[in-house]
């Protein structure tokens, strides 16, 4: 019986770690075997390969993530959409039916929209915030409910607490991203999910170093994607997973500092009369920030906003910060910035964008770790 730790920032530090440790050994080491010494395995599943999840380095993040999750198990991946993936293709075969919510993670989106047909699975988006409209689009095949902690770019609040009583209702499987809000400040096994998954490249490893995701949730469940995920092969390499343990230690650290500073730069810009609109959770001007505050510990490190003006007014502002890197992603240590219109959403043509809300100047900003008030400085020098 593994030692069991109360509160998230022990548990970052000691959770699936070996005890004893390997020769004394404070920092797990890299285990950098392809394969491990036959010892009496009676299932292919447990033959020790990278491949198959399980090698000391696989094993201390799956302990670990699922104590951060409050999870009876946990899985690590190649990535996140590996995560996504595997999760879909164990919850859904062929003739089965997904409810999702609309506005999902480009990569989940396009999965769902290109790639579900050629496996003969069906889906519909739903509007995650309305409840009483849920009922009418089941079907006799619906198995999945899929929903998002917090949606990308606008940092929409489904109702969530809603989505795990309405799966348990009806006997679907209840599956959620959990990238945006991290362990630290929402935990969605509490609320009734079934699978709670990241992508490990955003704030779980937080130093914009590697590709990786995770799956934590019912043992059952995570047992049965687990060997689906051996023959998919998208299992997580040792050098990687040594990187997200090592990432992982402090991230109670900096998901606390980017909740704080987020929360400051979002008041920042709203107060600016150079700034049409900010999306963020944590402000009182969002539209379910009452519902936000009573699911989350904090609003997360990732927000965005509306530059008055034109499109050459938002790229103006892009130029003239000197501190944020203009780039996708998010969750790391340092500040990036990307204008959706021409990153996540270039695919969409612009009425298609403006319908979901993507204005031209809308701006998207992972808050990383840096000084508040040095971001808040070269943000008023870029927008004067
Ligand atoms: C980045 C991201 C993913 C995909 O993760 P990868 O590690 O890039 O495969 C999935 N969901 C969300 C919310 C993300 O931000």
């Amino acid at each position: 019986m593994p030692q069991q730790y109360e509160r998230i920032e022990t548990k970052l530090v000691h959770a699936g770690e070996p005890r004893p440790r390997i020769a004394g050994a404070i920092a797990m080491p890299i285990f950098q075997s392809a394969m491990f010494e036959y010892a009496g395995e009676t299932s292919y599943h447990d033959l020790k390969y990278i491949r198959l999840n399980n090698t000391p380095n696989h094993r201390v993040l799956h302990g670990k993530i699922a104590a951060l999750e409050g999870a009876e198990a946990a899985l690590v991946t190649a990535s996140g959409m590996a995560a996504i993936s595997a999760t879909l293709f164990t919850t859904l075969s062929v003739g089965d039916h997904l409810l999702a919510q609309s506005s999902l993670y480009g990569g989940t989106h396009d999965l769902l929209a290109h790639d579900f047909a050629k496996f003969g699975i069906e889906f519909d988006f739903i509007d995650a915030d309305d409840r009483s409209s849920w009922k009418a689009a089941l079907r006799p095949n619906t198995r999945a409910v899929y929903f998002e902690a917090m949606t990308n770019p606008l940092l929409e609040v489904a109702d969530l607490r809603g989505a795990a009583e309405f799966a348990r209702e009806h006997g679907l499987v209840s599956i959620i991203d959990n990238t945006f809000a991290t362990p630290v400040n929402f935990r969605p096994i509490e609320l009734g999910f079934d699978l709670s998954l990241h992508s490990a490249s955003k704030f779980l490893n937080g130093h914009s170093d590697i590709v990786g995701g995770a799956i934590a949730g019912r043992a059952d469940l995570i047992e049965r994607i687990t060997h689906r995920m051996n023959h998919l092969g998208g299992s997580m390499d040792p050098h990687a997973a040594f990187l997200l343990g090592r990432g992982l230690k402090t991230l109670a650290l900096r998901v606390r500092y980017q909740n704080r500073s987020a929360l400051e730069i979002a008041q920042f810009l709203e107060s600016h009369p150079a700034i049409a609109r900010v999306n963020y959770a944590g402000l009182e001007s969002h539209p379910r920030h009452a519902r936000a505050r009573e699911l989350f510990e904090g609003f997360g490190g990732v927000l965005s906003f509306e530059l008055q003006g034109s499109t050459e007014r938002a790229e103006e502002f892009l130029k003239r910060t000197t501190l944020p890197a203009i780039a996708p992603s998010l969750g790391g240590v340092e500040t990036l910035l990307t204008r959706p219109a021409t990153t996540s959403h270039a695919g969409l043509t612009r009425e298609e964008r403006l319908r979901l809300g993507i204005n031209d100047t809308l701006i998207r900003m992972s808050v990383g770790i840096e000084a508040t008030e040095d971001i808040l400085e070269d943000f008023a020098r870029a927008l004067g």
